[in-house]
């Protein structure tokens, strides 16, 4: 049987709010992820993709279906995979390094061999000299760049990026684009994306999953790798 870095089984969530509203999230989502894949996921507002991410990374427990990393089902489990959520979510009263090593800290690394990681780092993707700079004295591109950082330096083999670069300007984003990849090349993770823009998603990814309004579901999955489905890609996701 093909073990896959993660793959999620039929997984199903209903929100339960006052005695009679029900809402079903995602319903029957089913993925075969493998290893150090660039995967996007696109669909519309409301139709999910928080929800999916809050259940693989274990935030929120899952209705019915099951998530599998290597194969061994982690469902509800916290910790398996790194996530990076839509806002950055710097601390504000640390530091750029200090905020990058968080993550590790948690995990039970001591501060000086956290930053003894983390510095180079700083300095080879993008940030060096604002290593002692707090995240207000940054422009959004460079605070973005520190999350993922952190999120990187989590050190899951699975890495969850909610729309990273949502809220910057054309030719950031376009830059912070190029940098992912590079980052991605180097520390070869598997990334799930989620995003509105096709163009991203047909730039950077190896395969997409297209999610169709709520109830979110799978609507079509294609692998990207040596094919132009961009012309499919906007009949099917026409927002
Ligand atoms: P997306 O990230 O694609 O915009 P979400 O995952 O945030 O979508 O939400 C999917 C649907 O589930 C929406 O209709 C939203 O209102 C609903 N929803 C999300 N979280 C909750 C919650 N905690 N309680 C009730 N409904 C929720």
């Amino acid at each position: 049987m093909t073990e896959y870095k993660l793959e999620l089984k039929d997984v199903t969530k209903v929100f339960e709010s006052g005695r009679d509203k029900k809402t079903t999230a995602i319903s029957n989502i089913n993925m075969k992820i493998g290893d150090h894949r660039f995967v996007s996921i696109i669909g519309p507002s409301g139709c999910g993709k928080s929800t999916l991410f809050n259940i693989i990374s274990g935030l929120m427990q899952t209705g019915t279906g099951e998530i599998r990393v290597n194969g061994k089902s982690v469902n509800g489990m916290a910790g398996t995979v790194g996530y990076m959520l839509q806002k950055d979510l710097l601390l504000p009263w640390r530091n750029i390094v200090d905020n990058v090593i968080l993550g590790m800290e948690l995990k039970g690394v001591s501060k000086k061999e956290a930053k003894e990681a983390a510095i180079p780092l700083l300095e080879k993707y993008g940030l060096g000299g604002f290593e002692q700079s707090y995240p207000p004295q940054l422009s959004g591109g460079m605070r973005q760049r520190a999350a993922l950082l952190r999120t990187i330096l989590y050190d899951r083999d699975i890495i969850l990026l909610d729309e990273p670069f949502g809220a910057l300007d054309a030719q950031t984003r376009s830059v912070m684009q190029e940098w992912l990849l590079d980052l991605w090349g180097d520390f070869q993770k598997t990334i799930l994306f989620i995003t509105h823009d096709i163009d991203e998603a047909i730039y950077l990814s190896d395969e997409v999953y297209i999610m169709s309004a709520r109830p979110g579901e799978i609507k079509e999955h294609m692998s990207l790798v040596g094919n132009n489905q961009i012309g499919r890609i906007r009949t099917l996701y026409p927002y």
